[in-house]
């Protein structure tokens, strides 16, 4: 059977049970400590980092703001070029486009390249549905089909997994899907590659049709770029007589100068390369294939519709902003519910998909919003403000509304918030240790800050901000923040230009 992510429950409740699991959270540990201290090594020796960092942002934002052009101008260059193109608006439509292109080859199986564009779209799922096999092609892609299992991280999708369970996934599944794994397997790094290389081989020789995505198209030529580590993207790019790939419509970049930029970002943020091992280009029809590029909307041109969400779409799914985030290093992938895990995918999957459904709805909430997915970012995308900007768009339970109304409404006014406190404290005998109801989810693991017998506010009054000044003009400073600012700064100058120290204080 194959699994899926349909129908899985909210964040919560997937990360309560991940962070039980003691051999998910080690293999999760070793795995992104070791790539993320990697990158920060390749990052560190680029002097220029940050200033590729920009250009980067500022390609994409280009791009994304002229889409429309950018789009039209590749399908021309691809179709000169002699490939087709298609359009597919949502998912439903490129599966349907996919199964027919497959079907019309004759052929009932087909070989594929690592992407996550066919992952979002339930591809595989959708051509078994049809009699299509998909043979994934990719080693941790594989580990993944053979083991029944659900993808949980971007680059690495059996990040999951350690060495021995891969062994035993070998073992046990490989003769049912083609060349068994050899006799006596151990769980070398070593002997599981070559099991890997030897079964895949004979898929490779064996298909006429192959699937892919692509990391990037180039408008100005048609061209689309491929980014992998193992070969078997080429392999799948080059052999068989019919290519399809599936590629969101954000993927694209105007010319091969903007190229060079990406070449050096992607590497160093995913794996910690200098440069990547194996990176493939193929501008429409080589001679004797057929090439089919389907162009995917899925929910994108909504995304570009909203100014602070639309920043998603920089994304070049590097994972570096995984391989940090605290949050998914102890929940892991599959506590996302989502083929997007990690700070991506909590502010593109709910994006993409609408907040509709409480699993959508909780994603924002993944976050102790630290920010150091934004600071290794390499398109710079500011996924703490997504993340603030999504959980304001969230449904919210009547009372919670009604509580920040009421919140907002006393923080509006000075007065009102001096008020407030006031009788706060007086009341502050009667506040509870422990909420009651379902706010004790909140006090039971942790303590209510105690209130003190005095306010700022008041301590401010009754000392003159620890200065020595009279509470009058305390009490005025107070009212006036603005004014408080200029003139304390002013007096500040004053006194340091008369050579005093200011007041004690606080
Ligand atoms: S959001 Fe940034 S860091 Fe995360 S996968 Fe996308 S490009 Fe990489």
């Amino acid at each position: 059977m194959t699994a899926t992510f349909l129908g899985m429950p909210a964040f919560p409740a997937n990360a309560a049970r991940a962070v039980h699991d003691a051999q998910l959270r080690a293999n999760l540990r070793k795995a992104t400590r070791t790539i993320r201290d990697r990158r920060a090594a390749a990052v560190a020796e680029l002097p220029g980092w940050e200033r590729l960092r920009a250009a980067g942002r500022q390609i994409k934002d280009h791009t994304l703001r002229n889409l429309d052009r950018y789009l039209l101008r590749m399908e021309e260059a691809v179709v000169r070029a002699g490939g087709h193109v298609h359009w597919a608006a949502d998912a439903a439509e490129a599966n349907r486009i996919v199964a027919g292109l497959v079907e019309a080859t004759g052929e009932n199986s087909a070989v594929k390249v690592k992407s996550m564009a066919t992952q979002e779209i339930g591809l595989n799922e959708a051509l078994a549905a049809r009699g299509i096999t998909v043979h994934e092609t990719d080693l941790a892609e594989l580990i993944v089909q053979l083991g029944g299992d659900l993808p949980s991280h971007i680059l690495v999708p059996a990040i999951h997994r350690n060495r021995s369970e891969i062994r035993e996934i070998f073992r046990t599944r490989m003769g049912a899907r083609g060349r068994p794994a050899p006799e006596g397997l151990t769980d070398e790094p070593a002997a599981l590659a070559e099991a890997a290389r030897l079964h895949l081989r004979e898929r490779f020789l064996a298909a006429k049709v192959a699937i892919s995505g692509a990391n990037f198209m180039i408008a100005e030529t048609g061209t689309l770029v491929v980014l992998e580590s193992e070969g078997n993207g080429r392999m799948c790019l080059t052999l068989p007589r019919t290519l399809i790939s599936v590629v969101g419509i954000e993927k694209l970049l105007p010319t091969w100068r903007d190229l060079a930029v990406f070449l050096q970002l992607l590497p160093r943020s995913s794996t910690g390369e200098r440069m990547n091992p194996y990176t493939s280009t193929w501008t429409g029809a080589a001679e004797g294939q057929e090439f089919h590029l389907v162009l995917l909307d899925n929910g994108r041109t909504a995304v570009l519709a909203d100014e602070v969400g639309r920043q998603a779409l920089r994304c070049i799914r590097c994972s570096a902003c995984l391989n940090v985030c605290p949050v998914y290093e102890r929940a892991g992938g599959h506590a996302y519910g989502s083929v997007y895990p990690g700070p991506i995918g909590a502010i593109l999957t709910p994006q993409l998909h609408g907040m509709a459904s409480e699993l959508e709805a909780s994603l924002p909430y993944a976050s102790t919003l630290c920010g150091a997915c934004f600071d290794v970012c390499p398109v710079a995308i500011d996924i703490p403000e997504v993340l603030v900007h999504l959980r304001g768009m969230a449904p919210h339970p009547r009372a919670e509304r009604l509580a920040m109304r009421a919140a907002g409404w006393v923080l509006d006014r000075p007065e009102r918030l001096g008020r407030a406190e006031r009788l706060g404290l007086r009341l502050r005998r009667f506040v509870p240790r422990r909420l009651p109801g379902p706010l004790s989810a909140w006090t039971d693991t942790r303590d209510l800050p105690e209130l003190p017998a005095e306010s700022f506010r008041d301590w401010w009054e009754r000392t003159g901000g620890g200065s020595g000044r009279p509470p009058e003009r305390a009490r005025r400073v107070g009212r006036r923040l603005p004014v408080r600012r200029s003139r304390a700064h002013a007096g500040d100058r004053e006194r340091q230009e008369r050579g005093e120290r200011g007041g004690g204080g606080r």
